[in-house]
């Protein structure tokens, strides 16, 4: 029997429609740079210039049907206005990593076949080199300040998002959209092989977004003002803006001003009551307010994930008012898979072991591990296996290019339809996941298994430690063992002996490294994770001896 229910599809253009009236007044803050002078904008005028930016989009450079329409833009309310147009008319919103590399960039815009790209004026000596091999692009629309001389004589036509958007009708007729139709599209790094192409359909947009707003998840309300460092091109910032507009969450968005003073600043003038962002960022900002101190309590929840929050880093925070909380995710996952908030009626101390875990799969997100042997692995908290996951904001594929199949390569996907993460962990038998490394970062030796993160966060509890990265490099005698490389805190002294002499009480004696490396910073990948591939290449190539 069918149900009697009214199936109303899951599209973005609902959640548009609903956070511009329900949550008009509600506002995304846009810092400027100028202290006490960022751009605040309600939800109903980025809704009313989401509206218009669409008309100009098919009026004006004529966009149709499912083109690809690229954003290579910080966080800020034109980026958001961008977010809700561009899936609203049918097309697909491609964000643009803005910190790729040249060669990837291209990749990825021709792979997609990207007709028009919004950019932030600053970002232009980016674009304008690599326009001549974008050949699918007709339009560049330029939003915010920057030199625009560089886009004279350039192929494709340019516009002024303002002047294109001043004289459009605030109104506009969204067509009825399938929801399992194309909203929005990420690439994947591309750690190895070139960069896989994700592609979120309305409806799972429009679940995710629901599930951000769980209280179990990050349980955000009109009363709150989010701090969304995450960038938009990083996985659509974790699903913040658009749960933003279904709840009325103030968003608070930085712009280019990522680093950690500017970023004090932002939080002790706005107050935001949330934030969320990779580890390295919370590292960087914890330096900046013990050297220079401020309140910064306001921001009572944190969302941390991307990559292991080392617990020392968790511990600090708690010492300045800033609860931390772990999430775990993926492009493919869309990407909230896992939210570490403890079960209820705990003590502090009772909560401890369940925050330094990933957390829990919410409803709608199935998880598995699978042991070497491709057997099932049950949830003891013991049996460590591949992670595997599935559910309605879970890819199925990569898009394959305009012409392609979907890709579905058999180390990403099993044969019964999971995705496989590549991320090693134990599940405990309440359900809490607790990562040990990704299977590519895992140091083999002797046939043991090292954990990188472990490791890692031993370290990162020195007090002399501001970041540790370690790696698996090649021994004779082992077949790998790890390297350790250490940034220690600006006047620190400690010496190799002196920090693995901190380690032997926490870790096994077999697992210590006998190979240290002092560095002046990790090196990052382009959304701010440690990029482990270039400190293996340095130690290949004798630069970390
Ligand atoms: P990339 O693979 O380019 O880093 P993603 O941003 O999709 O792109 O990264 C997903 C990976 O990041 C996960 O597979 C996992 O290894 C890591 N990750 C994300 N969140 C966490 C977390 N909370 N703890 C440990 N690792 C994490």
């Amino acid at each position: 029997m069918l149900s009697t229910m009214q199936d109303v599809p899951l599209t973005v253009t609902r959640i548009l429609k609903h956070g511009m009236t329900i949550h008009g007044t509600s506002q995304v803050t846009t810092w400027t740079g100028d202290a006490g002078q960022p751009q605040r904008r309600s939800f109903a005028q980025v809704g009313e210039r989401a509206n218009r930016l669409a008309n100009a989009l098919r009026d004006e450079l004529g966009v149709e049907g499912d083109q690809r329409v690229a954003t290579l833009m910080w966080n800020n309310a034109e980026h958001v206005e961008a977010y809700f147009a561009i899936p609203s008319m049918g097309a697909v919103l491609h964000t643009l990593n803005l910190r790729l590399p040249a060669e990837q960039l291209v990749w990825i815009v021709n792979h997609a076949a990207d007709r028009v790209i919004i950019v932030n004026g600053s970002l232009l000596p980016l674009l304008a080199p690599l326009l001549p091999r974008l050949t699918s692009v007709e339009h560049v629309v330029v939003s915010g300040p920057g030199d625009r001389s560089v886009l004279d004589g350039s192929r494709p036509r340019v516009h002024d998002y303002e002047q294109l958007i001043a004289d459009r009708p605030t109104g506009y007729d969204w067509p009825e959209l399938d929801e399992r139709s194309a909203a929005a599209m990420c690439y994947t790094s591309g750690t190895t092989g070139d960069p896989k192409g994700v592609v979120y359909s309305h409806r799972s947009v429009y679940l995710h977004s629901m599930q951000v707003n769980m209280a179990q998840s990050m349980g955000l309300t009109d009363r709150d003002t989010s701090l969304i460092v995450v960038p938009q091109f990083h996985v659509n910032a974790w699903g913040l803006p658009h749960a933003a507009f279904m709840t009325g969450v103030n968003m608070l968005m930085p712009d280019r001003f990522l680093q950690p003073a500017p970023l004090a600043e932002m939080i002790v003038s706005e107050k935001p009551s949330h934030a969320a962002a990779v580890p390295t960022i919370w590292q960087g900002l914890l330096a900046e307010v013990t050297a220079n101190p401020r309140d910064i309590s306001c921001m009572a929840r944190v969302t941390i994930g991307g990559a292991a929050c080392p617990p020392s880093l968790m511990e600090a925070y708690d010492k300045l008012g800033v609860r931390l909380c772990h999430a775990w995710g993926m492009t493919e996952t869309s990407p909230l898979g896992t939210m570490a908030n403890p079960p209820g009626g705990l003590t502090a101390e009772q909560e401890w072991p369940y925050r330094i875990t990933q957390g829990r799969f919410p409803a709608g997100v199935e998880g598995r591990l699978v042991g070497p042997g491709g057997d099932i692995l049950p949830w003891d908290g013991e049996s460590a296996g591949e992670l595997e996951v599935r559910g309605p904001w879970i890819a199925a594929a990569y898009y394959g290019g305009s012409d392609g199949e979907p890709l579905r390569p058999a180390d990403k996907f099993s044969e019964d339809g999971w995705l496989k993460t590549g991320d090693v962990g134990v599940i405990s038998a309440d359900g809490f996941l607790t990562l040990t490394d990704r299977a590519k970062d895992v140091i083999k030796s002797g046939g043991e298994w090292i954990s990188s993160v472990e490791l890692e966060n031993a370290l990162m509890a020195h007090p002399e430690v501001a970041e540790a990265a370690v790696v698996a490099v090649p021994d004779e005698k082992w077949g790998e063992r790890p390297l350790a490389t250490v940034v220690l805190k600006e006047g620190a002294s400690a010496d190799y002996e002196a920090l693995r002499a901190f380690l032997v009480e926490k870790i096994a004696k077999w697992q210590l490294p006998e190979r240290w490396a002092l560095i002046p910073a990790v090196p990052k990948t382009s959304v701010g994770k440690f990029d482990k591939k270039v400190i293996r290449r340095k130690y290949a190539d004798g630069e970390l001896d």
